[in-house]
């Protein structure tokens, strides 16, 4: 089975082709992303009509440099596969029309693909990860826990209830001086920072269940900087480094508290596995906190390489596949879904978008 998969749900436009062979593990043939950041860099956030516009621009070329990378024509491939949704409404129209020409130009059957399906996916298309499994995908945009009992049966078992993690981490660099992305730039700061020095809050750290809040820290990142810029007319360098510390310590904390309450849903099963999705995987405290909360849990940790954790297009192929077993193709009625949560009747909201 080789899947063609487009992804314009939110500033990267992508295309990949995915193979699964009759036994063996999946192959990514290709897998293009065009991100759109200098489009929107000026505005300081991704400007929908923009994004929209642009995806509608690139997503042929996409198309093309996929088959091209993967040695294939259109003609060789057995479905197309598109993010339908959750995602910026323009963007997942440009996808689903773009899928729904190629479909009814080669006769091939479409198959729309909720986003958050894809990131949770990925494990199994980079490590093979069997079911049951759980699932933190923290990104940019998102902040929940999943458990994964098949390729249709996801549950939600808390989240973000008001920022998600890459958005406050982006943010407090903006307010203590850093740069953008603010992920990476609030990671290198705290190297050589003191995360004691300022004792930020660790919102709804001690309340059971998995849901979790990120804008109070944020709000008090402001008031101690607001502080130390009325006490001393600016921050030092050093300052900078100790507010990033203390951010990042009271993320690590929340988010390694919350997995372990994540651990409590899990189901009896042979082998245990925590994977992670999502751009802010890449943070390497993040990351060793998880690892160990894992390994307390007799679970292994999986985090698929950055460019899979991240907005792509294999992973959307990749979900197609494994859906395709379990329902039926989507027709030319598929519509984009600007909402579209994972675990609420997946089979009737998969069907062709209603
Ligand atoms: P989504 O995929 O949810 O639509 P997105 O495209 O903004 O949102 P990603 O591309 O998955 O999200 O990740 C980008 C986010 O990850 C940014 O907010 C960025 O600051 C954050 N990030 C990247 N590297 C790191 C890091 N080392 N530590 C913390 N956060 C990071
Ligand atoms: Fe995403």
């Amino acid at each position: 089975l080789t899947i063609l998969g487009l992804e314009s749900s939110c500033d990267d436009t992508a295309a990949a082709v995915v193979h699964l062979p009759v036994s063996g593990p999946p192959a990514i043939l290709s897998s293009i992303v065009a991100d759109q950041t200098d489009l929107h860099a000026a505005f300081g956030g991704v400007v929908p009509e923009i994004a929209a516009r642009a995806h509608a621009e690139k997503l042929d070329l996409c198309v093309e440099q996929a088959l091209t990378q993967a040695n294939m024509t259109l003609g060789a491939i057995d479905a197309i596969a598109v993010t339908a949704g959750p995602g910026l409404i323009g963007g997942v129209v440009s996808g689903v029309m773009c899928a729904k020409g190629l479909s009814a130009a080669t006769g091939k059957p479409l198959y729309g693909v909720n986003h958050l399906a894809g990131h949770a996916l990925t494990p199994r298309l980079t490590d093979g990860v069997e079911y049951p499994y759980l699932m933190l995908l923290v990104s940019g945009g998102h902040c929940q826990f999943l458990l994964v009992k098949d390729a249709d049966d996801f549950t939600r078992l808390g989240g973000t209830i008001d920022d998600a993690p890459g958005e406050a981490f982006d943010k407090v660099a903006r307010l203590i001086g850093l740069g953008q992305p603010g992920g990476p730039a609030i990671e290198s700061a705290a190297l050589n920072g003191d995360n004691r020095r300022f004792a930020f809050p660790r919102p709804l750290l001690d309340r059971a269940g998995c849901d979790m809040s990120f804008s109070g820290l944020k709000t008090a990142v402001l008031r101690t900087r607001d502080q130390l810029v009325k006490e001393n007319g600016g921050l030092t360098v050093q300052d900078q480094c100790d507010l990033a510390a203390g951010f990042q310590a009271a993320v690590v904390d929340v988010l390694a508290a919350k997995t372990r309450n994540a651990f409590a849903s899990y189901p009896d099963a042979a082998q245990r596995s925590l994977c992670v999705a999502g751009g802010v995987a890449a943070n390497t405290a993040i990351r060793s906190a998880l690892e160990t909360v894992a390994s307390d849990q007799k679970a292994s940790f999986v985090a698929p390489p950055l460019a899979l954790c991240t907005d792509n297009a294999a992973m959307i192929a990749y979900a197609a596949a494994e859906q395709s077993t379990l329902r039926s193709e989507d027709d030319l009625k598929l519509s984009a879904r600007p909402r579209w949560p994972l675990d609420t009747a997946q089979p009737a909201m998969l069907g062709s978008g209603k």
